[in-house]
């Protein structure tokens, strides 16, 4: 396929987004590349074939952001004809803050005796499931530290509780790094963990954890967590469990642009091994590294340095290098509704989750919210009509007593 070089990004004409893409608009000009070895891979991504390491760098170091957009839109229209942008209500709930990994990206966590931490219990469940009910939700994003004491038997028996209360709440919870650090604690591997886990009452399991899936980064990083490995491992087990996972990156810390092409091929192999009818990874998530009092910022001094159009551009390298992965979200929870809304045009086709509570992330400055209602009205903004959706991607209607919430932080 030859793209045309004059091509102008006249689409993106909503209001003030537009003048951060103008902006920041660095790879349109002044770069001298081959512009063959450009279409041809431009073809080969459009023909859904895997490009490798280098040849994905090669793009992110000499495509034009707009030729990216577009590909990955074609891409995008491909996987998703209509013009359909999902969305979701869930509540990310935390078992415990208690947590030995001691990631450097992490202010959420607490070491165990320290007096600021907490097991939630159950009535506190209950509370924040009623809420979630109120504003239409009906999901728990499960997840906590990896606590020295809690072992298997506590989720499990937490999970039936939660269900025997609620039997219609879905439980998308934990992730690899818990997994893992569950399944070392009883000596189970990770098959034997997940597989009780789910008869107890797990539906889902989050790509939580990935950051950067090679040992360097993670060394760097998140040493107290499993390695890229063992994280890639308990996702092919959950995915013979039948169990539907997402994936996820976190990006602009201590990376190089070749370990972010690195994780793409990681989970792109996973993805490919998957039993036919598996859903595997149902979607890809990336956000951004947020630094706001991190030890990695305060020890280290790593900011986050990505821009719009970084994160504009990383979403339509998505796109282009996982094919296999159908669902491409936009985390307008880390940079913001704007940039978000440009990425539904360069490949993403989800915008996530309202997320009525979320402690991790928002720990370290990411400050965006939105509502039931904004950010339907900022899906339309952008050109597409908004669809309610469930972790699995099965259409939701909005329920009819739904609150909305007042965003008062
Ligand atoms: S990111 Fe998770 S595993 Fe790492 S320190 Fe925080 S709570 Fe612990």
């Amino acid at each position: 396929m030859i793209i045309n070089r004059t091509f102008e990004p006249q689409k993106y004409e909503f209001n003030s987004q537009n003048a951060i893409f103008k902006k920041s608009l660095k790879f349109q000009k002044n770069q001298t590349f081959d512009s063959m070895q450009l279409d041809t891979l431009y073809s080969k991504a459009l023909q859904f074939e895997f490009l490798s390491v280098e040849e994905g760098v090669f793009l992110h170091e000499n495509a034009p952001t707009t030729e990216l957009m577009h590909v990955a839109n074609e891409l995008r229209k491909a996987q998703k004809p209509d013009n359909k942008v999902t969305w979701q209500i869930d509540r990310n709930a935390n078992t415990t803050n208690v947590c030995i990994a001691n990631c450097k990206f992490c202010n959420f966590f607490r070491p165990p005796g320290h007096k600021e931490g907490y097991i939630t219990t159950i009535d506190e469940y209950k509370e924040k499931i009623e809420e979630l009910f109120k504003y239409g939700g009906n999901q728990l994003l499960l997840q906590g530290g990896h606590h020295p004491e809690l072992g298997l038997k506590f989720y499990t028996d937490l999970f039936k509780e939660l269900k025997s209360y609620y039997p219609n709440l879905k439980l998308n919870a934990l992730g690899p790094p818990e997994v893992h650090h569950i399944s070392e604690l009883e000596g189970l591997n990770h098959a034997e963990t997940l597989y009780q886990l789910k008869e107890a009452g797990l539906d889902t399991l989050p790509g939580a954890g990935a950051e950067i899936l090679t040992d360097r980064v993670r060394r760097l990083i998140s040493r107290g967590k499993c390695n890229s490995q063992q994280w890639l491992d308990v996702m092919r087990a959950a995915h013979q469990l039948n169990i539907t996972t997402t994936s996820t990156m976190m990006f602009g810390h201590v990376e190089t642009i070749e370990e972010r092409f690195e994780h793409f091929v990681q989970l792109r192999q996973v993805q490919s091994e998957k039993p036919e009818d598996s859903k595997g990874f149902l979607a890809f998530i990336p956000w951004t590294f947020q630094d706001v009092d991190t030890l990695l910022n305060k020890i280290r001094g790593v900011e986050n340095a990505t821009t719009s159009e970084d994160y504009i551009r990383l979403i339509a390298l998505s796109r282009i290098m996982l094919p296999n992965i159908i669902n491409i979200a936009a985390s307008w929870l880390t940079v913001g509704g704007k940039t978000a809304q440009i990425c539904l045009h360069g490949g993403a086709n989800d915008f996530g989750s309202i997320m009525i509570e979320e402690n991790v992330v928002s720990a370290a400055g990411a400050p965006h919210r939105f509502t039931y209602k904004t950010i339907q009205e900022s899906i339309k903004e952008a050109g597409f009509e908004p669809q309610l959706r469930d972790q699995e991607y099965n259409q939701r209607e909005i329920p009819e007593n739904i609150v909305e919430q007042v965003i008062n932080y």
